[in-house]
């Protein structure tokens, strides 16, 4: 690890990600009415997107893209769109997001995760085990077939 404090440490990090995972370009398509490549074009209120491929205002492209043959992936490989990019519009992620808050789904994910299993209570750690194993061989290990302790 080349760096011990945050700051340094951050800042390699930006420097590696622009270096080897650098932004999407912004470039405007053939057709003016359509968005530029490599952006999300929303609404001024953020409820509505609008489609890449056909300029069309939508709720969400999550289904839409499909009338054009697409899936999520190629849709942002073809518009050169982030892979992480959400295909919602801000109003419509702010919304599901409450709605997953007021349900607390986090508990219900919670309810699946298995219980952490760590060292049996009464085992001894690591070390100690080896210590004791260690204090048990001496006087009995043989080095070049001789004891070292009688
Ligand atoms: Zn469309």
């Amino acid at each position: 690890m080349p760096h011990k404090d945050r700051e340094r440490r951050l800042e390699y990090l930006r420097q590696w990600k622009l270096k080897n995972r650098p932004a999407p370009k912004i470039e405007p398509q053939s057709d003016p009415g359509l968005p530029p490549r490599g952006v999300m074009v929303f609404s001024p209120d953020g409820t509505t997107v609008q489609c890449h491929s056909c300029g069309k205002w939508f709720g969400g492209l999550n289904m839409h893209f499909r009338v054009h043959g697409l899936d999520a992936r190629t849709y942002k490989e073809l518009y050169g769109l982030p892979r992480t990019k959400s295909l919602w519009p801000p109003a419509l992620m702010e919304k599901q997001r409450d709605a997953a808050l007021d349900r607390d789904q986090g508990a219900i994910g919670r309810k699946n995760i298995p219980p952490a299993v760590g060292r049996p209570v009464g085992q001894e750690a690591r070390l100690g085990v080896r210590l004791e194993a260690s204090e048990a061989r001496k006087g009995v290990n043989t080095r070049a077939g001789e004891k070292t302790k009688r």
